[in-house]
């Protein structure tokens, strides 16, 4: 009888010890969250890794996709229907990383901005595809992305009632900003 308690004793001490081992790992499981933007369609990109504490063997990783406000407009332009996303790294935390910053960070404001994907959406609306497409090449650009945030805002408030107003603001406001993107451009 004392033979069989000894041995269960033995037995349930390794099975606790066993699963505090498990708890301790799991309490130290290192999760590294990161958000990336992809620089053809304007989407957001949010990936989970989960990683060997203080490693960056990552064991599995989940992932989303979600829309911003210039994804939809590019999507509803017909330009981005099909294509590989090229995810730029934007920012992330965990597992020992406090915050790691990317180019991606860059592009984050300018594809949620509501007022570059309506003039997006003016620019193909108004049959303005030179600008339109010269537009999303420099949104994407790192080194332009700003200005065009920025002519987004300068549209008036209540958009373009139609096709010779956005031309007026059109060659009002390109005079200056082709200037300002051929010097962001040399940077
Ligand atoms: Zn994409």
């Amino acid at each position: 009888m004392s033979i069989i308690h000894t041995w269960l004793r033995k037995r349930v001490t390794k099975i606790i010890a066993g699963l505090l081992l498990l708890i301790g790992i799991l309490a130290l499981w290192g999760a590294f969250s990161f958000s990336s933007v992809c620089s053809r369609c304007g989407a957001i990109q949010h990936t989970t890794m989960w990683q060997i504490p203080l490693t960056e063997t990552t064991l599995f990783r989940t992932s989303s996709v979600s829309e911003t406000p210039v994804s939809m407009a590019l999507l509803r332009i017909g330009i981005t229907a099909k294509h590989d996303h090229q995810w730029q790294f934007s920012q992330g935390s965990g597992n020992g990383v406090s915050c790691a910053l990317g180019n991606g960070q860059r592009l984050w404001f300018i594809v949620r901005s509501e007022k570059v994907a309506s003039l997006l959406e003016a620019s193909h609306k108004f049959g303005e595809t030179s600008l339109r497409d010269r537009l999303v090449r420099l949104m994407f650009d790192l080194k332009t992305t700003e200005l065009v945030r920025q002519l987004g805002l300068s549209q008036p408030a209540n958009g373009f009632a139609n096709a010779s107003e956005f031309r007026r603001w059109q060659a009002d406001k390109m005079e200056f900003y082709d200037d300002l993107i051929m010097m962001y451009q040399q940077k």
